[in-house]
């Protein structure tokens, strides 16, 4: 076994410590990954809080991996030793099924393995994820990230950019599209970079005043604070696509009725609390409300490409890894600029 160490939460209510465990050594189609950077994403908080169920302890989050590949498998053809590699929320998945044919391993029939609070294949081996030194993924789970961008800064991309490009995609945001990001957080700052670059007409909805800003700095072409309802009359029935990146339990009415005809609301922030809408909300312009989760791994290679190719990375503060708690609170109380990155050479 390799020893590594990392961060770990012990239960839902504790801070994070130091860690020492082990990964795997090596199989053929293995990579081992020098961990340089990890971002913080609100799923993080979420899970070592225990908010979404049951969670796996000792847990070390992170899926937003980003390092130098250090050791290969014999059968590695993807990567070579210095390569760049990434690895995002999940690291493993049956490949059979109809999910992982389509790629869409995310939604495997048989198990995904998720980067960390999950299982291994075997269904009993605790994943865990990147606050540490080493990580150890199949080649065929893990990303080719350019040299060109700063690491630090694409790192936010394997979960925070594929999670918000695969909708776009899908609903075909593009020139003509009048799109919405609700919650300007790490999801929402790299959903309005991509919408943007699609060529849309980008709107931020934010509790956040102090954020407008910023927020058009990123490209947004319109700012509204969503404290004051009053401020959303004149928006009602204009938007094609609204994409939900809050965090917390919030309300849908008054954002569906934003929707123009046959426009769709994509929820990708996962709050603790079920959602609940008024069906005159969705009957009303014939609207859709939908979900999205993260992407697949040939589709997170092509975000990734696309965002070499469109000098798109995430807007990140750089943190040791001892501030962890800090920078859990500060994204809880919305003050996260835009994503919190670990620099793993501080462990
Ligand atoms: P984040 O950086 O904390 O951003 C969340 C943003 O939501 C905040 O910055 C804030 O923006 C807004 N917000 C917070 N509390 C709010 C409230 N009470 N009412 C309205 N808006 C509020 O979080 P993140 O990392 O982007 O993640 C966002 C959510 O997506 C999390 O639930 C996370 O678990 C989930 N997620 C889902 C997927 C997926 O595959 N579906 C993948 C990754 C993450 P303003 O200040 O602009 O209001
Ligand atoms: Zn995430």
């Amino acid at each position: 076994m390799i020893e590594t160490r990392g961060y770990a939460t012990h239960d839902a209510n504790a801070k994070f410590v130091p860690f020492n465990f082990e990964r795997r050594n090596l199989g053929d189609h293995d990579i081992l990954i020098d961990v340089q950077f990890c971002g913080i994403c609100h799923s993080d908080i979420h899970q070592a809080k225990q908010e979404w169920g049951p969670s796996i302890y000792p847990m070390v989050p992170g899926h937003e991996i980003v390092g130098r590949v250090s050791k290969v498998g014999s059968a590695v053809t993807k990567f070579k030793l210095g390569d760049l590699a990434g690895v995002g929320c999940f690291v493993d998945s049956c490949r059979e099924c109809s999910a992982c044919k389509a790629d869409q391993e995310q939604f495997c029939k048989v198990h995904t393995a998720a980067t960390y609070n999950g299982t291994e294949m075997d269904k009993v081996t605790p994943t865990r994820g990147g606050y540490s030194k080493h990580h150890v993924v199949d080649e065929a789970y893990a990303l080719k990230v350019s040299s060109d961008q700063p690491l630090a800064a694409v790192a936010p991309l394997l979960c925070a950019g594929i999670t918000t490009y695969s909708p776009l995609k899908h609903y075909k945001v593009g020139p003509g599209s009048k799109v919405a990001i609700v919650g300007l957080g790490g999801l929402g700052h790299m959903g309005v970079k991509l919408a943007v670059s699609m060529g849309a007409e980008v709107t931020v909805l934010s509790t956040s005043p102090s954020k407008k800003d910023d927020a058009l700095k990123l490209g947004a072409h319109h700012f509204v604070v969503t404290s004051d309802k009053a401020n959303l009359k004149p928006l009602k029935g204009t938007f094609n696509f609204i994409l939900d990146c809050v965090s917390a339990d919030h309300e849908m009415d008054m954002y569906l009725n934003l929707l123009d005809v046959y426009g769709a609301m994509v929820l990708v922030g996962l709050p603790e609390n079920p959602v609940s809408a008024r069906a005159f909300s969705l009957a009303g312009n014939n609207r859709t409300l939908a979900g999205s989760s993260i992407g697949g791994i040939k589709e997170t290679q092509e975000m990734l490409d696309y965002c070499a190719e469109h000098n798109i990375t995430s807007d990140v503060e750089v943190i040791p890894i001892t501030k962890i708690e800090e920078a859990y609170e500060r994204t809880i109380k919305a003050d996260v600029r835009y994503r919190f990155v670990i620099d793993m050479s501080t462990l």
